[in-house]
């Protein structure tokens, strides 16, 4: 695979960066996922108005505009034998002795490969995905992109342990709950009486793509949709449950800790909000 380290296009086996990168070091950076369907960019300038607020709000100077970044993104893009590709595009604060405070004045060191986007598996698709529950034990910055993954990276090995395809994450703490947050790295919906909903933005969810898409595609399908704060029971109680990102693009989830999912002969199964959003989806993204 071909990667873009700095500007320079060469194999990612052979891309090198500093022990004293900062993203190494300390996690000091962010990062963005994007889909290429058929080499064309999907909902591109979404991902790039959301690293611009997470370089912003990290004092990390951006390397472009959504225009620079677009023309980097279609020449790797361009360079590579397959259609369906996964973007990861990553900056870090850049390259000094190591040292906690947001040293100003360096430069960013900006990394991106592309590898082929795996398709969200038949089974899933036709039988949804089984799924487990966790405490949400991470940091209070789950808005920002970070690349500093640790909680996430132990939050998915619950599901991996228990042969999962998501860890979904539940924190304890606030009165009423444990409410609802997100995947370990999905978004998590709830459909109930027809309705799509999802917990409202906040510290502790990634502002997901798939968030404003949705609500696009629930607008154009005529279905309710509404970010609130979902608790335990809602999720237990729930007609159906969801997931969203780039790599599962919407997928129903159709057991939790063990349980079906649902109601009545749609228990266990993906629901009819889940069929039309898929759908949906698949025509946005042949746009
Ligand atoms: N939440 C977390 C923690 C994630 O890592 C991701 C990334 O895929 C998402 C949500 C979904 O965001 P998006 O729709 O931008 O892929």
């Amino acid at each position: 695979y071909v990667c873009d380290l700095d500007g320079e296009l060469l194999p990612l086996s052979q891309a090198r960066v500093s022990v004293l990168d900062r993203g190494f070091l300390l996690g000091d950076g962010v990062y963005e996922a994007l889909p290429v369907y058929g080499r064309r960019l999907f909902r591109f300038d979404d991902h790039m108005a959301r690293l611009a607020r997470n370089l912003d709000r990290l004092r990390i100077p951006a390397s472009h505009d959504a225009a620079g970044w677009e023309v980097r993104v279609r020449r790797l893009v361009a360079a590579q034998p397959f259609d369906d590709q996964l973007i990861y595009l990553q900056v870090t604060r850049g390259v000094a002795l190591r040292e906690h405070a947001m040293l100003p004045g360096l430069t960013p060191t900006v990394f991106l490969m592309s590898t082929p986007l795996k398709p969200v598996p038949a089974e899933w698709r036709h039988h949804g995905a089984a799924c487990v529950t966790a405490p949400d034990l991470r940091w209070s910055h789950g808005d920002i992109k970070s690349i500093s993954l640790l909680g996430n990276v132990m939050a998915r090995q619950v599901s991996v342990d228990a042969g999962a395809a998501e860890t979904i994450l539940l924190r304890e703490g606030e009165p009423g709950g444990p409410w609802l947050t997100e995947g370990a790295s999905s978004n998590v919906w709830i459909v109930q009486e027809g309705a799509l909903l999802g917990p409202p933005p906040g510290p502790h969810v990634l502002p997901g793509i798939r968030v404003g898409l949705l609500r696009e595609l629930c607008e154009e399908a005529g279905l309710a949709f509404n970010l609130r704060p979902i608790c335990e029971a809602d999720l237990r109680a729930a007609d159906e449950v969801l997931l969203s990102s780039t790599g599962k693009e919407v997928l129903a989830v159709t057991r939790l800790d063990g349980e079906p999912v649902g109601h009545g002969a749609l228990r266990g199964k993906p629901g009819p909000v889940y069929g039309r959003l898929y759908e949906a989806y698949q025509r946005a993204k042949a746009e």
